[in-house]
């Protein structure tokens, strides 16, 4: 049974831990995890997932198959630096930090490792993080398929070169927030044509959920299924025209473009 290490103990971690265990079939004794300062936190993750909360990187890392990076970006480097005696060659190494370059990280390590870059989303925590990863060319066949599968167990994973991270970025990474955004303005005009708060929940929920089943099962392209569903002179084609208006789709695709932008600017 492999041995899988995270360093840094906060919420990706845990979405990424409790995702291997509860649909991976992962046994929880082979889950170790440490964190900065904050030992109440390990204990409980401990006690409620039975993983293993380590306060030494030596106890951490000796036997570990996987080490995976789940602190913030900032402190990638820094961390990777005080872990690297206890990194060897048969080890893959997993970053999800967001703007570190496998080249920072192969600098640091200085070994022939497999290193892995991912960008999961938030949505992780439910299980359907719409994940893209990419590997060094140091990557073996079977770390590859290691690390496609515990991220298969947060959601789907899609297999990019690394450059595609940043435009990965700005469409997955931050679009949660987009169709959190839409919720928004859907709650609020829910409220403005008097519909109560739960009936209008359920009913953008339902529509969200049903809408990415249509996109995701049919053969149909989204504009086909949308230009189905937009009779002439009929309601949609109303509601339509006023975002046309408004140029929405227009803004969504400088919203898209300018946060894969911003990430390439930060990396
Ligand atoms: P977080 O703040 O919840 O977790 C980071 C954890 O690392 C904290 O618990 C902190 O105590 C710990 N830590 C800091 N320094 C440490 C050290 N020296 N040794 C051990 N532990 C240390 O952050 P998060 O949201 O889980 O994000 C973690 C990483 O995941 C980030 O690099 C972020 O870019 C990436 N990421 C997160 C998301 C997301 O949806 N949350 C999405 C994509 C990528």
């Amino acid at each position: 049974m492999s041995k899988t290490a995270f360093i840094g103990a906060g919420s990706m971690a845990e979405a990424i831990f409790s995702g291997m265990i509860s649909r991976g079939g992962v046994d929880p004794s082979t889950i170790y995890t440490s964190n900065r300062t904050n030992t109440a936190r390990l204990d409980e993750l401990q006690e409620q997932y039975g993983v293993t909360g380590c306060q030494s990187l030596e106890k951490l890392l000796t036997g570990a198959d996987i080490v995976v990076l789940t602190v913030k970006p900032k402190d990638v480097l820094t961390v990777l630096s005080a872990a690297r005696p206890y990194i060897t060659e048969e080890m893959m190494v997993i970053s999800v930090a967001a703007g570190v370059d496998i080249a920072s990280l192969e600098g640091i390590i200085s070994k022939k490792v497999s290193i892995i870059r991912a960008m999961p989303n938030t949505s992780a925590a439910v299980g359907k993080s719409a994940t893209a990863i990419a590997a060094n060319k140091q990557t073996k066949e079977k770390n590859l398929a290691d690390a496609i599968a515990l991220f298969k167990a947060i959601g789907t994973v899609s297999l990019v070169e690394e450059s595609q991270l940043d435009a990965v970025t700005g469409l997955s990474g931050s679009g949660p927030a987009y169709i959190y955004y839409l919720v928004e303005a859907m709650e609020k005009s829910a409220e403005a044509i008097g519909l109560d708060t739960d009936t209008a929940k359920q009913l953008i929920i339902q529509t969200l959920i049903g809408a990415a089943e249509m996109v995701n099962q049919s053969s149909k392209t989204a504009y086909q299924l949308r230009k189905e569903v937009t009779s002439p002179g009929g309601t949609t084609e109303a509601g339509l025209k006023v975002l046309a208006a408004h140029q929405v789709q227009e803004a969504f695709v400088n919203c898209i473009q300018e946060a894969a932008m911003q990430s390439k600017r930060m990396g």
